[in-house]
């Protein structure tokens, strides 16, 4: 059956035919406790009610009504996601339908930005070694992981890679007459959870803002609560010029935001981007249900509470080697392969017993993204079956 499919995932043998809250079953009916809400997507489980009836509600009324239009429901969702930005600066958004589309956007919106007020030449945008900012030609420029950078090239030009934490890198390449935009993801999650210091963002700000650059933060995987504030970028008392958002922004619904501050929120004019699916009336009426549901300091804080109880377990115990991690967003290596590792989670469920759900970073590092719906129990049953894997 799977030889339909380009072959471009090393998928785990198991197919899910369905969900309830934090957790899975597949078509055998063995149960999975899911520790990766498909990569940070199902921030609020699976089946979870509310979420299901607004959907089905909006898809009964229409499904989607072309960007030539007005919608009801995604003028909403548009306006409560800039309020719950509002903290980091942010004044309007352009909604588009994935990650690598709003990184795509925020690149153009900094290059038009730079274009405006200091013309030709000042293109170039910085960002960080390690960096996963999505797979189209562009964004797979803008990352910054060799891995990525072969086969397909030519790549689009003018992106810069530095390493997160080096100071005297970042003021060497945030030159003031050739960049126009700093690309930062403020804990890195694709190549391990790796969190930047608060000395390097506090700086990247402070030299954006004196040159003029634009500081643009990729809160793809590490926003909408993730690690226990709305942005993670809260967590560092700076403000943003541009937000990436996606993943579970509605719920597991398509959906991507890129969001202006004062200095870009009206440097697109009619015509500059543009998206069929972009706003979407199901995804906006999902989204409402995310914003809704997370963006409320009771919620973020448990969040935190539980990503600290996780953390702790894991670090102390003796086969991890290191573990990282801000709220629900946790990294660790490991001695053995990670994608033994994934696979040992899967193959224990049986009829007595269920797996365990993770993904892997790389050779020795498993990271951990688990839905906000999981329980003090689920955690507990969590960290049990992780520490049978560990041995
Ligand atoms: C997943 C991810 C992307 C790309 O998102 P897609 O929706 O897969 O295009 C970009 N940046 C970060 C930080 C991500 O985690």
């Amino acid at each position: 059956m799977n030889d339909v499919f380009m072959n471009t995932y090393h998928r785990l043998p198991v197919t899910f035919s369905k969900g309830e809250g934090s957790w899975l079953y597949d078509t055998e009916g063995k149960k999975y406790l899911d520790f990766c809400s498909g990569i940070s997507v199902n921030l609020l489980g699976h089946n979870y009610a509310p979420l299901v009836k607004a959907i089905c509600e909006q898809a009964a009324k229409y499904i989607h009504v072309c960007n030539y239009f007005h919608s009801d429901v995604t003028a909403v969702f548009a306006q409560k996601l800039v309020q719950a930005c509002a903290p980091a600066g942010m004044k309007n958004v352009f909604l588009a339908n994935s990650g690598a589309e709003a990184n795509e956007g925020a690149c153009k919106l900094a290059r038009k930005y730079s274009l405006l007020k200091y013309g030709q030449g000042r293109h170039t945008i910085v960002t960080l070694k390690g960096s996963f900012h999505g797979r189209t030609i562009t964004t797979l420029s803008a990352t910054g992981q060799e891995k990525f950078h072969k086969d397909f090239g030519p790549f689009t030009e003018g992106f810069v890679h530095i390493q997160g934490g080096d100071i005297s890198a970042l003021d060497k390449a945030l030159d003031g007459k050739k960049v126009a935009g700093l690309l930062i993801e403020a804990v890195q999650g694709e190549s391990g959870i790796v969190p930047q210091s608060q000395e390097f963002i506090a700086y990247a700000e402070k030299l954006c803002a004196e040159r003029d650059i634009l500081l643009i933060f990729d809160e793809i995987q590490c926003g909408l609560g993730r690690t226990g504030t709305f942005l993670a970028l809260e967590q560092y008392n700076v403000k943003a010029d541009i937000v990436t958002l996606a993943k579970g922004i509605a719920g597991g619904i398509p959906a991507g935001a890129v969001l202006a501050g004062e200095k870009a929120a009206g440097v697109f004019t009619t015509g500059d981007h543009g998206s069929t699916f972009g706003g979407n009336a199901v995804a906006s009426a999902a989204g409402l249900v995310v914003l809704e549901t997370i963006n409320n300091p009771e919620f973020l804080k448990e969040i935190k509470r539980k990503g600290e109880i996780m953390l702790s377990a894991i670090k102390s115990h003796p086969k991890v080697k290191e573990a990282r991690g801000k709220g629900l967003m946790i990294g660790f290596d490991i001695e053995g392969d990670s994608w033994e590792f994934l696979s040992a989670g899967i193959a224990r469920a049986d009829k007595n017993q269920c797996g365990l759900l993770m993904l892997s970073s790389g050779a020795n590092t498993i990271r951990l993204l688990p839905p906000y719906s999981l329980t003090d129990g689920e955690i507990e049953q969590g960290l049990s079956m992780l520490s049978q894997l560990l041995g």
